[in-house]
């Protein structure tokens, strides 16, 4: 298997890729896979630890994805995206990395840098 580092490069690329093209106001049916995904995802991430941890983070109440939910994380790309932002900064934390500045977000995953 590919080492944990390689392997979280291009998982975040997928993950911030899929936030980055989620449509601007998501419909119910829409949220409700992105939810399943993300939660199969936190299960079935091949690093168990770094997927344990990405559990415990998703299932704290201010981080949970409610489909359907009046200004949710999954309401459109602004909000899903800096939910993203966050759940990648939580690991740059834990690994001591610098955390990325998420105003940013759609610059760096969607529209590209301005220079
Ligand atoms: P990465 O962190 O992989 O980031 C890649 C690029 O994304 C950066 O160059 C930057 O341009 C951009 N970026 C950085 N932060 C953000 C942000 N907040 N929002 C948007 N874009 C950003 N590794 C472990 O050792 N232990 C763990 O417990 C662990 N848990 C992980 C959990 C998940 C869900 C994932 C996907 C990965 C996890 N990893 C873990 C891997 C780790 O996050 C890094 O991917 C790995 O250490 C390589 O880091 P990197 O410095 O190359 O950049």
């Amino acid at each position: 298997p590919p080492d944990v580092e390689t392997l979280g490069r291009s998982t975040w690329t997928l993950l911030h890729t899929i936030a980055a093209t989620y449509p601007a106001t998501a419909p119910p049916e829409k949220q409700a896979e992105v939810k399943t995904f993300m939660n199969i995802f936190s299960r079935i991430y091949p690093c168990w630890v770094c997927a344990e941890d990405f559990q415990h983070w998703i299932e704290r109440p201010e981080n949970r994805l409610v489909p359907g939910q009046e200004g949710g994380h999954l309401g459109g790309r602004a909000s899903f995206g800096q939910w993203m932002c966050r759940a990648h900064n939580e690991v740059n934390r834990k690994l001591g990395k610098n955390e990325f500045d998420c105003r940013r977000y759609e610059e760096r995953w969607r529209t590209g840098w301005a220079d």
